[in-house]
C-alpha cells in the first residue's frame, strides 16, 4: 500500500478524553468489499492523494478491512433527546478511524458509517444499507455545493453482505468527513457521566478544537452557548433558504461546529408548504420545515442545561446567564431570516412593507401549491416553462409590487439579479430524481444516474442549467416519505 504517497496524517486527540466517553474497537471486516463511489475532489481538498491506489485497494481501506497506519478507531459515546425523549446513545454503527490533519492544519474526523456493532449498538446490527448511504453521499455533497456547512462524503463501499430491514438489502459503508462529531448530545452525555471531569474535559477539548478565541473570555461556557446559537441560526436560515428539511433534529444530530449532520429521513421541499414533514415517524410534525428554528432553540436549551455547571457554580445564577443568551434567539433569527428572504428577492435596504411582501408571496405559493425553488427561479428568469400558475392575476399583481420595491434604494434590476443568483439554486436534489437514481443503483447495480446527479448538484447556481430536466417537479409528491430504518 502507498501509505506515504497517500498523505494520511493522523493525530487522534479525541481518544485522550476519558475512556468513559468512547470505546476503542476495530471495524468488523466485511465479506467482499467493492468501491462504489469515491470523492476525488474532497480527497484533494484535504491533502490525500489516492491517484496511485487501485479501486480494489480503496475498497479494502474504505470498508475498514485494512485500516491505514496511524488510525485508531473509536466509537463515541453520546446521549440525545430523540423526539423529545432523553436516551443514552453513541455510535451504534459508526467508528471514527482517526483525525486527519491537512496541510493548513484543519483537522477532519474520518468516520465509517455501517462498520459493524459497537458497545452502543443496543439491539441493532451495526450495519447500513446501500441506498441510504448513497443518499447521504448525494445530499451532503449537494449541501456543500449549495454553500451550506455540512459533513462531507468521501466514499461508499459495498460490503458484499446483506442487511435485513423491512426487506433484504445490500450492505454498504459510507466514509464521512467532519470537522468533528461533537454533538449537543455529547455534552448531555458528559453531564451525566460518572466521571466528574468528563464535562469540563469535553468543554476544554471543544474550545481548543473549534473556538480557541473564546478560551480566554470572561465566561467561556456562556460564550460557547452564544457562538453555537449563532452558528445554528445561520445553519437553519440556510436550510430554510433552499427548502431543506432535516427530518430528525434530535439533540444527538446537532453539531457544535454548526455543520449539518446525519442525513436520515431528510429531503428538499418541492411545493411550498411550511407544514411539510418527510419522516415516516414524525406524526406530530415536530421536525416540519416551519418548526426547524423552534426546534433549534429547543435543542440549544438542552445544550445550555448541559453547560450550566460550567457557566456558574451557583445553578440559579447559571440559569440566569444562560437565559440571557437564549432569549436573543427569536430576534436574531428573525433578523437573519428576513435578510435571507430579502436576498432571495433581490431586495436592498429597508422598507416597512418588506415583511408583508415576503409573506404575501409565501402565502400565494402555499395556496397555489407552487414549487419553492422554481418560483424564485421564475422571478430570476431562470425557469421558462409555461407554467399556468405564474399567469395567475394574484401573482402578477404581487410581481408588480415586487418590481416596484426593487427599484427603491437606488437599486437596479441588474443588481437585484446578481444578489438573487447567489442565493437561489436552480438545482436541488429533488426527491423523485434522487429516488430514481437510487433505484437504478440498488436494483440494477447501475450507478450512472447517481453519478450524473452528483455532477449537476456540484453547480447548483449554474445558469446554463436553466430548463434542464433537473428543474422538473414530480408529477405527485403528495405522499413522499423517508424512513429512519437506514
Ligand atoms: P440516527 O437516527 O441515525 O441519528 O441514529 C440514532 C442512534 O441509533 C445512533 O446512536 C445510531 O448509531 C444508532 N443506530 C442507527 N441505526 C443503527 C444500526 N443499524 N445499528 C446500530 N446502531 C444504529
Ligand atoms: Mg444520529
Amino acid at each position: 500500500m502507498f501509505e506515504k504517497e497517500i498523505g494520511w496524517k493522523f493525530d487522534n486527540t479525541y481518544s485522550n478524553l476519558s475512556q468513559s466517553m468512547l470505546s476503542k474497537l476495530n471495524p468488523t471486516p466485511v465479506k467482499t468489499p467493492e468501491l462504489v463511489l469515491f470523492n476525488h475532489n474532497l480527497s484533494k481538498e484535504i491533502d490525500l492523494d489516492f491517484s496511485k491506489v487501485s479501486n480494489k485497494e480503496l475498497a479494502l481501506i474504505f470498508s475498514g478491512n485494512q485500516l491505514p497506519k496511524g488510525s485508531e478507531s473509536i466509537a463515541q459515546a453520546y446521549a440525545g433527546h430523540q423526539f423529545g425523549h432523553f436516551t443514552i446513545l453513541g455510535d451504534g454503527r459508526a467508528l471514527m478511524i482517526g483525525e486527519h490533519v491537512a496541510k493548513n492544519n484543519n483537522r477532519y474526523d474520518i468516520q465509517f458509517k455501517g462498520s459493524g456493532k459497537t458497545p452502543y449498538s443496543r439491539n441493532a446490527d451495526g450495519r447500513a444499507a446501500l441506498g441510504p448511504m448513497l443518499r447521504e453521499y448525494i445530499i451532503s455533497e449537494s449541501m456543500h455545493h449549495l454553500g451550506i456547512p455540512t459533513t462531507r462524503s468521501l466514499a461508499v463501499t459495498k460490503t458484499g453482505e446483506n442487511v435485513i430491514r423491512e426487506s433484504i438489502l445490500k450492505g454498504a459503508i459510507l466514509t464521512r468527513v467532519a470537522s468533528s462529531h461533537i454533538r449537543v448530545g455529547t455534552f448531555q452525555y458528559a453531564l451525566i457521566s460518572k466521571n466528574k471531569d468528563d464535562l469540563k474535559n469535553l468543554f476544554d477539548y471543544t474550545l481548543k478544537r473549534h473556538y480557541p478565541k473564546i478560551r480566554k473570555s470572561e465566561n467561556p461556557a456562556k460564550d460557547l452557548l452564544k457562538v453555537v446559537l449563532e452558528k445554528q441560526i445561520d445553519l437553519i436560515c440556510n436550510w430554510m433558504r433552499v427548502g431543506f428539511i432535516h427530518g430528525v433534529m434530535n439533540t444527538d444530530n446537532m453539531t457544535i461546529s454548526g455543520e449539518t449532520i446525519d442525513y436520515g429521513p431528510c429531503a428538499f421541499m418541492d411545493k411550498y408548504n411550511p407544514a411539510t414533514v418527510f419522516s415516516s415517524i414524525d406524526h406530530q410534525g415536530r421536525y416540519s420545515y416551519f418548526n426547524q428554528p423552534r426546534i433549534a432553540l429547543w435543542n440549544l436549551e438542552k445544550f445550555a442545561e448541559a453547560l450550566l455547571p460550567l457557566i456558574h457554580n451557583d445553578s440559579k445564577e447559571g440559569i440566569k446567564l444562560a437565559k440571557e443568551v437564549l432569549k436573543e434567539f427569536p430576534e436574531k433569527y428573525e433578523k437573519k431570516s428576513l435578510e435571507m428572504m430579502k436576498k432571495k428577492l433581490g431586495i436592498v435596504g429597508d422598507d416597512p412593507k418588506d415583511k408583508q411582501l415576503i409573506s404575501e408571496l409565501l402565502l400565494w405559493m402555499l395556496q397555489n401549491k407552487a414549487d419553492y425553488t422554481n418560483t424564485f427561479c421564475y422571478l430570476m428568469g431562470e425557469y421558462r416553462k409555461k407554467k399556468e400558475i405564474y399567469n395567475e392575476t394574484q401573482f402578477i399583481l404581487w410581481k408588480i409590487k415586487w418590481e416596484e420595491r426593487i427599484k427603491k434604494n437606488e437599486n437596479s434590476q441588474e443588481n437585484s439579479l446578481k444578489i438573487m443568483r447567489k442565493v437561489n439554486p436552480l438545482i436541488i436534489p429533488r426527491n423523485h430524481l434522487v429516488e430514481e437514481a437510487l433505484n437504478f443503483a440498488t436494483e440494477s447495480d447501475d450507478l450512472h444516474k447517481v453519478r450524473e446527479l452528483i455532477k449537476v448538484l456540484q453547480n447548483p447556481y449554474d445558469r446554463s442549467l436553466t430548463n434542464s430536466p433537473y428543474q422538473s417537479t414530480p408529477s405527485s409528491e403528495e405522499n413522499y416519505v423517508t424512513y429512519c430504518g437506514t
